[in-house]
């Protein structure tokens, strides 16, 4: 649904975008995590045709943001770091105003702003002007411009900056659910926000992709290793050079001294089944498991090492 190749952009000496590529499929909800001024909302602006690239490709729903930009922008549902929602506005007023910009006919306006108001959850607050709204509901206004059309794929730049916390939930709920139906990308610095609302991820540092995949994926193949937890109630004697042979476990550490009969290791292995291999290991040696814990970097410590230091 949006594809990306070799995108280049500069300002002067800065080099925003460097030469990324990257392909979302359809139906996915991606987020595009990156530190201020990694050059999420340059890319985020050529994929909406807002700017042009120096050079590379970017095509959404299989047409070119550059040579096909009406294709793209009818397609495409943007919203901005700040959205330019009118304070003097009420809501349907500024809906209609969205719709007719975006070219809708006025005999379909009607039936759009009524799915768009009730998909973003405006009902309550039809009454109001935009400036007598929460901050939160003012999002969703954004939100429900952006959908006004029925694009295909929506493009949004720090959705939930400045919310509550109650209001960065509810947000973060909407766009999982506009996601069911569409291909969603938004950037953010903040993590929590792609674990709790993405499928996937692309990190992106000094205007390049340094990781892309699952949460899961990213922590596991950061690390390399996993570090996994066990205790067993058994014969003691045994446990360790058993441990120590089997293939994959490249280090063992006994954690604490063995007390009634029980002993703990962290042992060190790239094996993501480590666990199974374990319990089979278990139960082949007839040890009691009193404890099996497999421990990844969170997805926090993957991102501070992609993104920390210098280019
Ligand atoms: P943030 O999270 O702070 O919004 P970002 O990841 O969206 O950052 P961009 O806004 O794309 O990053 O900026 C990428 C780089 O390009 C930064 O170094 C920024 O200073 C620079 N830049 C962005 N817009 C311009 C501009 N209009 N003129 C000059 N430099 C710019």
């Amino acid at each position: 649904m949006i594809e990306v190749q070799n995108l280049t952009k500069t300002y002067g000496p800065t080099v925003a975008v460097d030469g990324i590529s990257f392909e979302i499929p359809r139906g996915e909800v991606v987020g595009f995590l990156g530190p201020n001024g990694a050059g999420k909302t340059t890319t985020m602006r050529i994929l909406t045709c807002y700017l042009p690239a120096d050079s590379g490709e970017a095509r959404v729903a299989g047409h070119d943001t550059f040579t096909e930009p009406v294709e793209v922008r009818r397609r495409i549902g943007y919203l901005p770091e700040s959205a330019p929602v009118y304070a003097e506005m009420g809501i349907v007023e500024y809906l209609d105003f969205v719709a007719e910009v975006r070219g809708i006919p006025s005999s379909d306006r009607k039936s759009r702003i009524g799915r768009a108001v009730e998909r973003t959850g405006l009902g309550p607050m039809i009454q109001k002007d935009i400036g007598q709204l929460s901050k939160g509901y003012r999002q969703r206004v954004g939100l429900a411009a952006t959908l006004i059309h029925d694009p295909e794929v929506l493009v949004l730049d720090e959705p939930t900056t400045g919310l509550d916390p109650n209001q960065i939930i509810e947000i973060r709920q909407l766009i999982r659910e506009i996601g069911r139906e569409k291909t969603v990308i938004l950037s953010t610095h903040i993590l929590p926000e792609v674990e709790a609302t993405c499928d996937r991820v692309l990190i992106i540092n000094y205007g390049t992709i340094v990781a892309s995949g699952t949460t899961d994926e990213l922590t596991r193949a950061a690390q390399g290793e996993v570090l996994t937890r066990i205790s067993v109630r058994g014969e003691a004697v045994n446990v360790e050079p058993v441990l120590m042979s089997t293939e994959g476990i490249e280090k063992v550490s006994r954690l604490d001294p063995i007390k009634d009969g029980t002993c703990r290791y962290e042992l060190t292995t790239k094996d993501s089944e480590i666990e199974e291999r374990l319990f089979h290991l278990a139960v082949g040696n007839n040890w009691v498991l009193t404890e099996l814990h497999t421990e990844t970097l969170s997805l926090e410590q993957v991102f501070t090492q992609l993104t920390l230091g210098d280019r």
